[in-house]
């Protein structure tokens, strides 16, 4: 079955299990189709898939994690003044680490921002097992197989919503960061990648994040320096990579 079937048929599939998808026309050209397959994978509802699907679906993610390509971490730099840190632009469902974070939401059934990119590389198994997780608080983790994606793990967790900072947002957020290294550590895991939790769809202002962010994991790394071998933080985009590195600096500056 070459790319195009594959997409045919999951369309085809996620169609007839949809009564508002019946006349919905699918384009001639493989990108477009491409497309509408990635749009009907975000918007499709928790509901089980049959053997037949998953194993086409997985089949599709597999080549397009090959297309996509796969980052390793020990593949990057780590900052020259602590090797266990690493600061990356990029997206964090293309990177092989043992686990990735996901800013998730309180229900664990996906969303959108980096949730719905998690949960769209993982594949439906993921929903499948996060189903089983009965949701999780704000500041908490869990943690579930990575599936489709190149991670082994993903550590789901729920940020605070900022609502003006009165609201013991800040003390969430760290929180999000140490329950998340402290389900590493409990798994025997040793590597792990963070987005900016909180910093999109939860409205958190970034350079306050980012500082909570570094806190909470260097707190972590000087309590569990023979447990912890690698974090990285992931910035979607330059904004966020700019901030990161000037937040970094100072920090930096201020320790040494
Ligand atoms: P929240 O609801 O916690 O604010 P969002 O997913 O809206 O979560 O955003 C959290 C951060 O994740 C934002 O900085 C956003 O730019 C970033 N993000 C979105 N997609 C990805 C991705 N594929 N890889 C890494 N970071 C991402």
């Amino acid at each position: 079955m070459d790319k195009d079937a594959m997409i045919t048929y999951l369309i085809g599939e996620l169609k007839k299990e949809n009564l508002e998808l019946h006349d919905l026309i699918v384009p001639e050209e493989l990108e477009e189709k491409q497309k509408l397959l990635r749009a009907l994978f975000n918007t499709r509802k928790p509901m089980a898939a049959s053997t037949q699907f998953l194993t086409i679906q997985d089949l599709y993610l597999q080549v397009r994690k090959g297309e996509r390509g796969i980052v390793q971490l020990n593949s990057l730099q780590s900052i020259p003044q602590d090797k266990r840190i690493y600061l990356w632009k990029g997206d964090i469902t293309r990177l092989e680490i043992d686990a990735i974070v996901n800013a998730a939401n309180k229900s664990l059934l996906g969303g959108g921002g980096v949730d719905g990119a998690i949960h769209r590389t993982a594949g439906r198994e993921l929903l499948e097992e996060c189903k089983t997780l009965h949701g999780c608080e704000t500041g908490d983790a869990k943690i579930t197989k990575g599936y489709n994606l190149p991670a082994k793990y993903v550590i789901h967790t729920v940020g605070p919503i900022y609502k003006g900072g009165n609201s013991n947002e800040d003390r969430l957020l760290y929180s999000c960061y140490e329950r998340s290294l402290e389900v590493l550590i409990e798994n025997n895991l040793r590597t792990i990648a963070f987005p900016a939790i909180s910093t999109g769809i939860y409205g958190y202002p970034k350079e306050e994040a980012t500082s909570i962010a570094y806190d909470a994991v260097i707190d972590m790394l000087e309590k569990n320096w023979d447990k912890i071998d690698q974090v990285c933080f992931v910035c979607f985009g330059d904004r966020d990579y700019e901030i990161y590195k000037r937040i970094l600096k100072i920090k930096l500056n201020n320790i040494g």
